[in-house]
């Protein structure tokens, strides 16, 4: 198979109580997993199959940019958190007070953003090619890669993302969030070139 689930970067139980076990376990196991295997399906044979993952979900439309795009994304979101969470410090820190006038600025919209957002999405903050940094809402498999902007962080907002635990109530899912929000990483991806 060309395309391959990474591992959950933590405990399946490892987010609680934000997210429980068995949350989790719906989430990777069975949403997460299914994307793969039906991605792998559908490049059996094609060129698709010969490239890294990002280079798919960026050329490629229909199915396999859909199945694509959630692989890529869901594996993108796990690395967005770990347990105990913290707060952005450094050049990260530095550049949301720039780019929206402070740290609780930034998360209001953000909050806002993926609480607002029609139907089954992500809400992102990404960095444009000169670097600004933005809240985007995005539909579907979405992404800020299509846009040819630079994913810093995301929230899953698709209904499987969180009805196990919170039902209907995304607001409470997004609040959550920013409790177990792994800044490190947001901060490794704005240095990335
Ligand atoms: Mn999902």
């Amino acid at each position: 198979m060309p395309f391959q689930q990474p591992p959950l970067p933590f405990a399946m139980d490892a987010l609680k109580p934000f997210l429980s076990k068995e949350q989790l376990h719906y989430h990777y196991d069975k949403h997460h997993a299914a994307y793969f295997k039906n991605l792998n399906a559908l490049v059996e044979g094609k060129p698709e199959a010969e490239m890294p993952l990002t280079e798919v979900v960026i050329q490629s439309a229909g199915p396999i940019f859909n199945n694509a795009a959630q692989a890529w994304n869901h594996s993108f979101y796990w690395d967005c958190m770990k347990p105990g969470g913290g707060a952005p410090k450094g050049d990260l820190a530095a550049a949301l007070k720039r780019d929206f006038g402070s740290v609780e600025n930034f998360k209001k919209e953000m909050t806002e953003k993926a609480v607002k957002l029609f139907g089954s999405g992500w809400a992102w903050l990404a960095a444009d090619p000169n670097g600004n940094l933005e809240v985007l809402p995005l539909g579907n498999a979405d992404t800020p890669l299509k846009h040819g902007k630079k994913p810093l962080l995301t929230i899953d907002v698709w209904e499987h993302a969180y009805y196990v635990d919170y039902h209907n109530e995304r607001p409470k899912y997004v609040e959550g969030f920013w409790n177990v929000v792994n800044w490190d990483f947001v901060e490794k991806n704005l240095a990335a070139t």
